[in-house]
């Protein structure tokens, strides 16, 4: 391993969560309770030893618990080459009867490199169909479509050291502090040695936007009038790089004539933006003057029915400047998923072929003709929202779901539902066996996990990476690549498919960058070709492209050329447009956005069994303003109800001053796993972007009400089964369950009161160990009641019931956490007793909450260094930083 923080038996990977790609050293480790210890790797260029919650909580969620281990058929175990022989004869047969197009993929970018590759393959050389579609259209097809149409190839220009040389640095649509952490903490550490500047264009008040020199708190998907007005504000200020137009660029003088039109001065610009004129003076003025600006946008750029074209308004400002591929300058997507690139290097998405090669004639026939395909697709396949609108009326016969859960994660997720349920074949490839999805499988095939799958992934940077095992799968799950791997070969394409080894999918794969590439195709990986297995094994960060000299390159089109046959970018004609609303929803007050939390990922199945991972934010909640929470008479921890023509949820009310009145915002991670009614998915319009594909996920019109309940549960239980929980929950109105340190815990709420003795038989949980100590409390005339059962091993089952949801009448998630740790359960009979009011738990590294923080604070730490001096809060991950700081300021504020 050749450093000093990996032993003899670690092993260096990557991390399986954002597109951060950060480098991971994990290693068995007895003495850890997760049996593994993991660390950043000081040698990844992405993250240089650092790695945020969610990576330093991987070693917990690499257990056995809740794995699919075995094939099964219609819900009965199977052989391997039972599921596989159906499989290939399913797809076979559909495909001979109703055509190619009668069949579909729909894969992942958790999926490998080496994965993509052969699923890609099998269905566009080999099926005769692009019916491939991945998740990651959910997450940045629109970025995809606007480099396309700039630079002629899928082409990120820039690498993470421009994060540490530019001088202004935009985050638009990206709450970075919170979805890419360990960016983030190297744009900190920029800003304390350095004159950085930090702008944050966010309709919400985020971490990252907190921290910054200037927010703009702009209206929902107005970004592109924000760009056009800028590009509108750098020609009338004369500060064009127009020798960089002329020589590298064409159609400038067409898109700023739409610019212009939209956007004739900061007042048009600000009444679109709904922001201040004078903060966007000020941006549009640090603009002109720093040459090293560098803007960074993400999913709230991306997830817009207009994505693609914000994608090119912001391009358009960088091209007008001259600030493309340069040393701290350019327009910067970053990816949500590890292996979104990696995706689309491969053709994952339904409308690329393969190898950055789009869908042409002359293409189709040179891949065809390099892979021998049998039937070879000549047209792009369905989009993620088009493909499962064709599974809903039978078009699509049989899905391939490959390691993503589609019914939380796609938009009008009842849809989704229907579609699958209507599917005649619905094949899932799954680690997790409480995935939602599994629910509609007809064939279950059982996929190896992170740590166990072996091969590459691509961060948002270009950097190829490898994932690398540590521990066997269990039972007999295999990687992704070998199960389809062995359907095509009984499909009878044996012959296309004889790997025997990830790197020789590789290395087809990096022979394929090459062929008909005379430099005018970006990706190229000529240099990476003929790789022995120890070779690749031995593989060490690259970015791409690594032409046939073996050179890799750090930024793209720093000499002005782009991908067009003439070299020259182009500037795209952009009309900025306003969210689409659906007409039926208009009655709904609220305007809804939706996102990601600092310690979870996409809908849990991993970092939902991370007990560190559920105390920074630990139930699906909405973010509302004080006003609206006034309007609408609740307060923090009541619940509301949201609906609108497509649905609904129930979640927590969590007040919040950094929302705009009257919009508000939701986590898109709870679902029916964990949570009664927080699949916000449901809410969702499919409106799509014309030119990505791409779903609108941040801007949902919605009523939102009150729900008062009149009994509150909090059950805790040392294992995750308890007896007759699951009737209550079917009859409860909301609940949320998490994962805590002790075992499980669940918070219940239902609209009718829950008569005492109900408590009672919740405690009888089935187990055939006599549980000899119960202690318990019941108040007829109150409603209150406490019970907790314990054995040899101690508590194991604590129930806490009251009229109230506030402490002390109802435990808090910290009492029962206490209580688990206690010796004896007697205390929980006293009303009070342990009774402590909620915490917030701010760094998950080491439990430090935020009364923790406020106790120091007010004791005389006044920055972040003492802060963390004092009680440890930020010195783990880091993540929590931008939430320190934000409590300084308060507190400052506050004196
Ligand atoms: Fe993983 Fe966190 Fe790094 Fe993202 S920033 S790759 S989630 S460790």
């Amino acid at each position: 391993m050749g450093t000093s923080t990996a032993g003899s038996n670690a092993v260096r990977t990557t991390c399986p969560y954002c597109g951060v790609g950060c480098g991971v050293i994990v290693q068995a480790n007895e003495n850890d309770s997760s049996g593994w210890s993991v660390c950043g790797d000081p040698d990844h260029p992405a993250n240089r030893g650092r790695l945020c919650s969610k990576g330093l909580a991987l070693g917990a969620t690499m257990g056995d618990e809740d794995r699919v281990l075995h094939p099964s058929l219609a819900g009965r175990q199977v052989s391997w080459d039972t599921a596989l022989d159906h499989t290939a004869d399913t797809l076979r047969r559909l495909v001979d009867a109703h055509g190619p197009d009668s069949v579909a993929f729909y894969v992942s970018g958790q999926l490998l490199t080496e994965d993509y590759y052969v699923a890609n393959k099998l269905m566009k050389g080999f099926i005769g169909s692009a019916n491939i579609d991945t998740n990651s259209r959910l997450c940045m097809a629109s970025a995809v479509a606007g480099h396309k149409r700039a630079f002629g190839a899928d082409a990120v220009a820039n690498c993470y050291e421009d994060l540490e040389q530019t001088d202004l640095l935009i985050l638009v649509g990206s709450n970075l502090a919170w979805c890419h952490p360990v960016l983030y903490r190297r744009i900190e550490e920029a800003r304390e040695k350095g004159t950085l500047r930090l702008v944050v264009i966010d309709p919400r008040a985020t971490p990252s936007a907190r921290d910054a020199d200037l927010h703009l708190p702009i209206a929902p998907g107005a970004d592109g009038f924000l760009f056009n007005g800028l590009l509108t504000h750098l020609a009338a200020a004369g500060t064009l790089d127009r020798s960089y137009i002329e020589q590298h660029t064409t159609g400038f003088d067409e898109a700023l004539a739409a610019a212009r039109a939209q956007c004739p001065d900061l007042a048009a610009v600000a009444a679109h933006c709904h922001v201040p004129e004078g903060d966007l003076a000020t941006l549009f003025q640090w603009f002109i003057d720093t040459p090293r600006t560098l803007t960074l946008f993400s999913q709230g750029i991306n997830q817009s029915a207009s994505g693609t074209d914000k994608v090119n308004a912001i391009i358009n400002t960088h091209l007008a400047t001259g600030r493309i591929g340069r040393p701290g300058a350019g327009a910067f997507s970053i990816t949500g998923q590890p292996n979104a690139m990696g995706g689309r290097e491969v053709g994952g998405l339904a409308n690329t072929l393969a190898a950055h090669m789009d869908f042409t004639e002359e293409n189709c026939s040179r891949v065809g003709a390099f892979w021998n395909a049998s039937r070879m697709a000549t047209g792009p396949g369905l989009k993620a929202v088009d493909l499962f609108d064709a599974v809903h009326d039978g078009r699509v016969r049989a899905v391939w779901i490959m390691a993503t859960n589609p019914i939380v994660s796609m938009p009008d997720g009842a849809r989704v539902r229907e579609a699958l349920a209507r599917c005649e074949h619905v094949i899932v490839s799954e680690t997790f066996s409480d995935a939602a999805t599994l629910a509609y499988a007809d064939v279950v095939l059982p996929a190896a996990a992170w740590g166990e799958k072996d091969g590459t992934v691509t961060n948002s940077e270009r950097c190829i990476s490898r994932q690398r095992p540590v521990r066997p799968a269990p039972g007999s799950a295999r990687p992704d690549w070998w199960i389809i791997s062995e359907v095509a070969r009984r499909m009878g394409h044996g012959d296309a498919f004889p790997y025997q080894l990830p790197a020789e999918i590789f290395d087809e794969h990096a022979h394929l960058t090459t062929v008909g590439n005379d430099g005018r195709r970006a990706l190229d990986l000529g240099g990476l070709r003929h790789l022995t297995p120890s070779d690749y094994n031995a593989f060490r960060p690259v970015q791409w492209p690594v032409r046939a000299n073996g050179k890799s390159t750090a930024r793209l089109m720093g000499d002005g050329r782009a991908y067009f046959e003439d070299g020259k970018a182009r500037f795209v004609r952009v009309t900025a447009q306003a969210p689409q609303r659906a007409p039926q929803d208009e009655a709904g007050a609220f305007v809804l956005n939706t996102g990601r939390v600092r310690d979870h990922w996409h809908t849990m199945t991993r970092t939902g069994r991370a007990a560190q991972l559920t105390q920074h934010i630990p139930a699906p909640h909405l973010s509302v303003h004080p006003h609206d929470a006034k309007r609408l008479q609740v307060e923090d921890g009541d619940l509301v109800a949201l609906r609108n023509s497509r649905g609904q949820a129930v979640l927590e009310v969590t007040l919040d001053d950094g929302q705009r009145p009257g919009e508000v915002f939701a986590p898109i991670h709870w679902n029916e796993a964990n949570a009664a009614s927080a699949d916000v998915g449901r809410l969702i319009a499919p409106f799509t972007d014309p030119h990505s594909g791409q779903p609108q996920f941040k801007y949902s019109r919605i009523s939102v009400k009150p729900l008062p309940m009149v009994y509150w549960m909090r059950v805790g239980a040392r294992h995750a089964t308890v007896a007759h929980l699951d009737h209550l929950l079917a009859s409860a109105d909301y609940w949320t369950r998490r994962t805590t340190a002790y075992g499980q815990e669940w918070l219940i709420a239902t609209r009718q009161a829950i008569p005492p003795v109900t408590v009672a038989r919740l405690g009888e949980d089935g187990s055939p160990e006599e549980a000899h100590r119960q202690v318990s409390f019941f108040d007829e005339g109150t409603g209150l009641a406490r019970y907790t059962i314990a054995d040899d091993h101690g508590v194991r089952l604590v129930i806490s019931m009251s009229p109230v949801r506030s402490t002390p009448q109802l435990l808090s998630a910290d009492a029962m956490t206490r209580i688990f740790a206690s010796e004896s359960p007697q205390p929980v009979a006293m009303v009070g007793g342990l009774a402590g009011p909620a915490v917030t738990t701010v760094c998950a590294c080491h439990g430090v909450t935020q009364d923790d923080l406020e106790e120091a604070i007010g004791a005389g730490a006044d920055d972040l260094s003492t802060l963390g001096n004092v009680t440890a809060a930020g010195t783990g991950c880091g993540s929590c930083r931008p939430e320190l700081a934000a409590l300084l300021r308060a507190a400052t504020a506050s004196a």
